[in-house]
């Protein structure tokens, strides 16, 4: 089991001469064990923050997060995120840095080695596995972030934007990966973007955020077999519904600003 239950809950972020933002109001969301949700918003929804509340990452301002059953008070080992920008330790070679979080998982050696070398074929990033980040591109710095993070086969992946700086083709790739990992070992993926296209094309549901401060203001169910495909009339029924959504967002945030 790996269930998320985000319920009622509020952050307010303290700022600067006593300027609060509050950044989420009352906001709920269920994920079942195995689900994939895809998370859209207008920009500085909260999107970022929720995920960050979910990793335990910071305390909450009110409400609670329970990631089976148990409230969410700190970094839990069983869950991993992937941030927009890569965090790769400068130090370290590509395959050091992938296979990093395994040795603190007690994993010997050769299968640390044989699980790095695997993913690395993945994010087609082999023949890079001697190279530090530094001689890598920005993609390919985020490829390895991400073989990192799945390389422990983890049972929560909570993903902020992690496909935004790929080009075209690698996102094609990169989503292609994730939905295998995804299948391959029932992980439980909440995922924030602000594409239309990638949320209809990767998960079971769309949860659509509302204008800061965000609350949860739609769940679609994304009724469609994989694998999906952009051109198929009824994933244009999907995009056409959440554009809609998100237009009356964006519209609203502007009134506010
Ligand atoms: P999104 O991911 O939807 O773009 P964020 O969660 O990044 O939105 O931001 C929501 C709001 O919270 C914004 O007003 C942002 O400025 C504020 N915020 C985010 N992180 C912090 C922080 N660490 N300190 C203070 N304010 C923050």
């Amino acid at each position: 089991m790996s269930s998320l239950e985000i319920d009622a809950v509020r952050k307010v972020w303290p700022g600067a001469r006593g300027l609060e933002t509050t950044a989420i109001e009352d906001a709920s969301l269920r994920v079942s064990s195995g689900e994939f949700v895809a998370i859209l918003g207008p920009s500085g929804c909260g999107k970022s923050t929720l995920l960050e509340l979910c990793a335990g990452l910071e305390p909450l301002s009110g409400g609670r997060i329970l990631i089976d059953g148990e409230p969410v008070t700190g970094p839990n080992p069983k869950v991993v995120m992937v941030f927009q920008e890569h965090s790769l330790f400068p130090w370290l070679t590509v395959e050091d840095n992938v296979i990093f979080g395994l040795r603190m998982k007690g994993m010997g050696i050769d299968e640390r080695w044989r699980r790095g070398r695997e993913v690395l074929e993945r994010v087609r990033l082999v023949k890079f596995a001697k190279h530090y980040p530094h001689q890598l591109s920005g993609g390919m710095r985020q490829r390895v972030a991400i073989a990192r993070a799945l390389v422990g086969q983890p049972e929560f992946i909570l993903m902020d934007e992690p496909f935004a700086a790929l080009d075209f083709q690698t996102r094609v790739l990169m989503q292609q990966f994730l939905l295998e990992i995804w299948s391959g070992f029932q992980s439980t993926i909440l995922f924030v973007t602000h594409q239309i296209d990638e949320a209809v094309l990767l998960a079971d549901r769309v949860v659509v955020m509302s204008a800061a401060p965000g609350r949860v203001l739609e769940d679609v169910k994304i009724d469609l077999p994989r694998p999906r495909s952009m051109t198929d009339p009824a994933f244009n029924d999907y995009r056409m519904r959440l554009t809609a959504h998100m237009e009356r967002e964006v519209m609203r945030a502007a009134e506010f600003q």
